[in-house]
């Protein structure tokens, strides 16, 4: 920044040569916060920059955040998609490529490179991931397919769905023990199924959901299979020592964490045990030339503004 407040613009880079539809100076990968902020940055740098995004909206993780967003500094959402909504109009203003409705499918070192699902090549000066975290699933036949019949996506925004139904709730974190709450509000029953002896979550929720009549806690205990064909109908559940257990229930919701987006540098740059994105002070990853941002590059601290 300069004095003024003004962005201190470097100059275009000269390349008389270079085709800026294929030949950007930065592709950034993924279109959630972190991907249209390094958009909006190039854009104000004078770098020619193509966005890439999979889905036909850009906001990532936004979309799916129903509840208020009160911890993002000067700007509060009544949820994900209000302040999307505000993210997206900021953005505009930026004079950058935006590419959606379109998947990355491998970037290459040498030369730096960036191909998509559909065969396009680009070939950047720079490249910036920006590909965020998905929920991790727990690999059981029935769970995507029965997602909207019984199986939730979110526990705030379905939780009129719960009135007078037994919910169970896979997982021991914050997310998990937090949706027994919500949903407890409203069902008749919660189950939460802990794989392991002690909860993660804070000890305020805990205490919480201990207190609440209709929260049954499980730990030692993992799911080995979702019955139902049409529907949801329940899971079977090994307990302590292999213990087998039938559960029926009406809903199912799955919250056991996330997993860094990381995929494309998998073989390429330096992951960490968790398959986070290693970067150096300068978000840059162990490929010169290959930054990465957001989520896929911070495991303590996944926020918009980080
Ligand atoms: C329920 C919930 C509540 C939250 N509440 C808050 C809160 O109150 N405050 C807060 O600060 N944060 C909150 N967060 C976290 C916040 O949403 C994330 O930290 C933020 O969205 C991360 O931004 P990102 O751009 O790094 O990744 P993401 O938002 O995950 O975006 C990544 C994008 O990359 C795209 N992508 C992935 N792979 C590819 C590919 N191969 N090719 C093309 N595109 C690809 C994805 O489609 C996605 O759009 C919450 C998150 C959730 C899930």
């Amino acid at each position: 920044m300069t004095e003024s407040g003004k962005t201190d613009r470097a100059e275009p880079l000269q390349r008389p040569e270079r085709n800026m539809e294929t030949n950007p100076d930065v592709v950034v990968i993924g279109g959630g916060p972190a991907g249209l902020s390094a958009g909006a940055w190039c854009a104000d740098l004078g770098l020619s920059a193509v966005l890439i995004e999979e889905g036909d909206t850009p906001g990532g993780q936004l979309h799916s955040i129903n509840n208020p967003i009160v911890n993002y500094a000067g700007l509060e959402a009544a949820n994900g998609r209000e302040f999307a909504a505000s993210l997206l109009r900021w953005q505009e203003q930026f004079a950058f490529r935006r590419l959606l409705g379109t998947r990355v499918e491998s970037i290459g070192a040498e030369p730096l490179a960036v191909r998509t699902e559909t065969g396009a090549e680009f070939r950047p000066s720079a490249v910036i991931l920006a590909t965020g975290v998905s929920r991790r699933k727990l690999g059981l036949r029935g769970e995507d397919d029965l997602v909207g019949k019984g199986i939730l996506r979110s526990g705030a925004g379905q939780r009129e769905e719960a009135k007078g139904k037994h919910v169970i709730i896979v997982g021991g974190g914050d997310a998990a023990i937090e949706n027994a709450l919500i949903l407890g509000e409203h069902a008749e029953r919660v189950t939460v199924i802990h794989r392991s002896r002690e909860f993660r979550a804070r000890p305020e929720f805990l205490a919480k959901a201990k207190a609440a009549g209709n929260v049954e806690l499980r730990t030692e205990s993992f799911l080995t299979a979702i019955r139902g064909e049409e529907r949801f109908e329940g899971v079977d559940v090994a307990g302590p020592g292999g213990a087998g257990d039938s559960i029926d229930a009406d809903l199912l919701l799955v919250r056991i964490g996330f997993k860094p987006n990381s995929e494309l540098l998998r073989g390429l740059a330096e992951l960490d045990v968790s398959s986070y994105v290693q970067v150096d002070v300068n978000s840059q990853t162990s490929i010169p030339m290959i930054y990465a941002c957001g989520d896929v590059a911070n495991p303590i601290s996944p926020t918009i503004s980080t």
